[in-house]
């Protein structure tokens, strides 16, 4: 998402926040402040009730990206290539470059998450029952109690069975597992994934309708995510499947135009970029050799007063950042590793030598898998 802040690394993994955790926040927060611990604890000042409120939106946030974590680590210990974490208005997201490659990995990296929810849960608990036995406050026992609650439904929801739930993921592990067939499997948890969202999005209908308010209205939500989320997935496995067994030599163009780094923006332009079609073009280095990839996005964003100026090696991606495959590799091997970055571009190598480029337009769409997790609730139901 283009709204996404960075926030450093976690454990070595990307941390991002889109903006639209605030929605979530303020949802959790204006639920306890405003109902759920003014019945559990009566008789505080309003802005303690906020503060408790606020308290506990922001640990469960934490306990949203424990469960991320707990999915990156199994991930990266089973040599699953892991891009990021992300919160956002429906949850967490664990971004990954490659898939598992045994059911029984896929297994383990899905469970690992709902497992810490619920560990989470249960710890939570302990400290509730801890804190009141230790006479503190009902109003932070409050919050325990509610970060207890909020933890198990968030470990319970996102194990139903359907991509792109970790509960699908669980689905296709098993069906993978029982068939030996990684496609049909991730296509039956695709297709559990679209039923279970219709189911979501009919049960939220009647909830709102019959007036529960909020919390059928975000179960619409949710349901209308998943759907959207769940039909992208099941395009991509049907690209995958039909991409499979297609070479990089296959769809690449070759002999790909090239150009000296050395020049400036504006004599590259002139030279090589008027009256020619192509978008991008690999960089030749002092030696001849290709060291990096320019396109005509980044030629365009120097300003015109600066492309006398400029040279084009000082704008290029680095070679060390553009994708490379060698012909005979297989095309999906290469999808996983596309990047946006390079507007979805790669270089071919053969023998060290540049042979041919791929462009968005050789291939249908890129690869992007994500595991989702969804926030069972995030409203107060009257
Ligand atoms: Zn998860």
């Amino acid at each position: 998402m283009g709204d996404d802040i960075q926030l450093g690394r976690l454990a070595g993994f990307p941390l991002r926040v889109n903006w639209s955790v605030l929605v979530v926040l303020w949802l959790f927060t204006w639920s306890l402040a405003g109902h759920t611990l003014p019945v559990d604890a009566p008789g505080h000042p309003t802005a303690t009730y906020w503060l408790a409120g606020l308290a506990g939106a922001v640990v469960f946030l934490g306990s949203i990206l424990t469960h991320e974590l707990a999915h990156a680590l199994v991930a990266r210990r089973s040599g699953v290539e892991v891009k990021g974490l992300t919160l956002w208005m429906f949850g967490g997201i664990a971004s990954f470059g490659s898939e598992a490659k045994t059911p029984r990995d896929d297994f383990r990296i899905a469970a690992a998450g709902p497992a810490t929810s619920l560990i989470l849960a249960a710890v939570f608990a302990g400290v509730a029952i801890g804190l009141d036995a230790f006479g503190v406050a009902h109003i932070v026992v409050g919050v325990a109690w509610w970060l207890a609650g909020i933890n198990l439904l968030l470990g319970l929801f996102n194990l139903l069975p359907g991509a792109p739930l970790d509960g699908g993921r669980v689905l296709r592990a098993y069906l993978w597992h029982r068939h030996g067939d990684v496609t049909r499997a991730a296509l039956g948890a695709t297709r559990a994934g679209r039923v279970l969202a219709f189911g979501l999005i009919a049960l939220g209908l009647v909830e709102f309708l019959a007036g529960y308010g909020l919390g059928g209205l975000w179960m619409v939500f949710i349901g209308w995510f998943l759907l959207t989320a769940a039909r992208a997935e099941e395009a991509q496995v049907l690209t995958r499947q039909a991409l499979a067994g297609i070479r990089v030599a296959d769809v690449m163009s070759t002999d790909p135009h090239t150009g000296p780094g050395w020049l400036t923006v504006d004599a590259f332009i002139e030279r090589y970029v008027l009256g020619d079609r192509h978008s991008a073009y690999p960089v030749e280095g002092p030696d001849g050799g290709i060291d990096g990839l320019i396109t005509l996005a980044q030629l365009r964003a120097v300003p015109s007063v600066e492309r006398a100026t400029t040279r084009v090696r000082d704008v290029a991606i680095p070679l060390a950042d553009v994708p490379t495959a060698t012909p005979d590799q297989p095309l999906t091997g290469l999808l996983e590793h596309l990047s946006p970055d390079t507007g979805g571009r790669a270089l071919i190598f053969d023998d060290g030598r540049l042979v041919g480029i791929i462009t968005p337009t050789d291939i249908a769409r890129t690869i992007d898998i994500r595991g989702f997790d969804v926030l069972p609730s995030a409203g107060h139901r009257h």
